[in-house]
């Protein structure tokens, strides 16, 4: 059976730091599968479709890995795409507790799904999608924290 990773997130938009997490993951996994969340009740800078074409077009090289958009609980994915592990990502001790009960919540929604967690490398554990909009927003150098293409994406949002 091949084995199928689920990595769900926001990505509002993609950065360096979730790209090094699917390029990992995809030499463990058979099958990667990024998925998009889109939640009623979170304000994006992009929508769905926005943030996942950003990421069919950062992992188009990769063959292994698809991106899914979904809305609705993860589990709920797993059960339809016959997928048992959520792949999350691990930066700081802040996302500790929060990734901890997140994990723990799908596991009494799903006990037959595992959260593996992916720790960040050391040179990419301070990038998150808030920072980069906060840095775009300000005019700062954005230069390796997001995919170049997505540069020009959040001057021509935030900065018109
Ligand atoms: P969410 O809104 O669901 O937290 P994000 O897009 O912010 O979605 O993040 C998706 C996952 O990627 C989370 O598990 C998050 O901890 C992880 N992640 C975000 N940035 C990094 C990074 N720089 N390095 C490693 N993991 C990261």
């Amino acid at each position: 059976m091949s084995k199928i990773a689920v990595y769900p997130g926001s990505f509002d938009p993609i950065t360096t730091g979730h790209l090094d997490i699917i390029e990992r993951i995809s030499h463990v996994f058979d099958h990667v599968i990024v998925l998009v969340a889109d939640a009623d009740d979170k304000k994006y800078l992009f929508t769905a479709d926005e943030r996942a074409a950003f990421l069919k077009k950062a992992v188009k090289e990769n063959p292994k890995v698809e991106v899914d958009v979904f809305k609705g609980l993860t589990v709920e994915y797993m059960r339809r795409r016959k997928a048992n592990v959520i792949v999350r990502g691990l930066r700081a001790v802040a996302d500790f507790e929060y990734e901890g009960t997140l994990a723990s919540m799908n596991r009494r929604l799903a006990p037959e799904v595992e959260t593996f967690m992916v720790f960040s490398r050391p040179e990419y554990y301070f990038i998150s999608s808030r920072g980069v909009k906060e840095v775009a927003r300000n005019g700062g150098d954005l230069k390796g924290l997001v995919p170049d293409f997505v540069i020009n994406e959040l001057n021509l949002r935030l900065r018109g």
